[in-house]
């Protein structure tokens, strides 16, 4: 097995080299960010089995870090705070961190932190049924979408053609390709089948919630695209 890879997040050097230079010792491959925006993008933009992110940090914070990369990934994330920072913890948590440490700390607890929570992500990644948006999330095993985990009822078609907008994030699905996709080679009607149940959908999420999910390209079909 090739060596897992750790972001770290810090923007205090003598913690980021120290648990580089732990972490490094124990097999891993580490690189870090000593600011906020460097370490959202390179979250954003490499592949890491874990990320170790402080809280306190310049440009962007690691609450606003730790909500960014939740939109989209459910990779492991051990939160640093420091002592006062209480209600952080409570919101990482709530936001999805995996784990938290109080600073100081003892490298040893982090390491074994480190290691449960690759385990588990391991265990999850296995059985990760779930598509996001935003604050929506789409269950593949129990068919079921919800908004801000409120329950949106949908039909199995309404479903489908959802699952695969979000299947295809950020990519323009032509009304032809959803057509096959959600109603298959065999249908014969009206491509404005299409739009009709892009209405359904939006009646019953972008107008109830007041976001705006699904976006129309003129002549070529629909797109969901992911927060900014
Ligand atoms: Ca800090």
């Amino acid at each position: 097995m090739s060596a897992q890879k750790i972001l770290i997040i810090e923007d205090e050097l003598k913690i980021a080299r120290f648990l580089e230079l732990e972490l490094g010792h124990e097999g891993y491959m580490v690189e870090q960010a000593n600011d906020g925006r460097e370490g959202l993008n390179k979250a954003q933009t490499n592949q890491y089995d874990l990320i170790i992110l402080d809280i306190m940090l310049p440009s962007v914070n690691g609450i606003e870090i730790l909500r960014k990369i939740r939109q989209n990934s459910e990779i492991p994330i051990i939160m640093l705070t420091a002592k006062d920072e209480i209600m952080d913890k409570v919101v990482g948590l709530d936001m999805g961190a995996s784990d938290y440490m109080t600073k100081p700390f003892a490298i040893e607890e982090l390491l074994a932190r480190i290691r449960a929570a690759l385990k588990r992500g391991i265990i999850k990644s296995d059985v990760l049924k779930t598509l996001h948006v935003g604050q929506l999330q789409l269950d593949l095993e129990k068919y079921s979408v919800c908004y801000n985990k409120e329950a949106i009822e949908l039909t199995k078609r309404e479903f489908d053609l959802l699952k695969h907008l979000l299947e295809n994030k950020n990519i323009v699905m032509t009304r032809d390709k959803l057509l096959e996709t959600v109603w298959g080679f065999d249908y014969v009607g009206d491509t404005n089948i299409v739009d009709v149940y892009i209405r359904y959908l939006r009646s019953k999420i972008d107008d109830k919630y007041h976001i705006k999910l699904i976006s129309t390209i003129r002549g070529v079909g629909y797109i969901i695209k992911d927060e900014e």
